[in-house]
């Protein structure tokens, strides 16, 4: 019975934690893609969460491939790339990331632009990560705010309250 096939992805997705956009958030730290490793090799688990996804709803027992020239592709609203929530993750081309982003950012200008919708455990991760430019944008992008707003989360003129103590850093 198909139903009842279980993939590799199921345990990701057990230990998962459910974040408040609905994103089902597993990894080292909220930018980071999870891996796993599948017949000797390393695949993303937002991947493999899609292509488990299309496996069951055509009732096949393994993860179907995407084609190559296709990339897994995230909602432009999902928080983190750690969100492996199958239903979050679509098959696109590099065009269609490349478009989602822009869709991302105009978003950003409107209700997603304040750092209410980041939790702690984010403001965390972006503190703890490399201050470099390029970390900075790659930050940005994850977490859909700007690359001022993550600087002035990290010089604490955002979110000064949590962690005190660490403020000279
Ligand atoms: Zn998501």
């Amino acid at each position: 019975m198909t139903a009842s096939t279980t993939f590799v992805i199921d345990r990701y997705l057990e230990r998962a934690v459910r974040h408040e956009s609905g994103c089902l958030l597993y990894g080292p730290t909220p930018t980071t893609y999870g891996h796993t490793q599948l017949n000797g090799d390393w695949i993303a688990l937002h991947r493999l969460a899609l292509e488990s996804r299309l496996a069951r709803k055509l009732g096949l027992r393994h993860p179907l491939p995407i084609p190559p020239g296709r990339m897994a592709l995230h909602r432009p609203s999902c928080v983190a790339r750690s969100c492996i929530e199958p239903e979050h993750i679509r098959s696109g081309t590099a065009k269609d990331n490349a478009q989602d982003a822009i869709t991302a950012g105009n978003a950003n200008r409107g209700e997603r632009n304040g750092h209410a919708k980041l939790t702690e455990v984010d403001v965390r991760a972006i503190r703890a990560a490399p201050r470099t430019p390029a970390t900075r944008r790659e930050l940005a992008e994850a977490f859909h705010v700007d690359v001022a707003h993550i600087r002035s989360i990290q010089s604490r003129r955002f979110w000064r309250w949590l962690d005190p103590d660490e403020a000279a850093a």
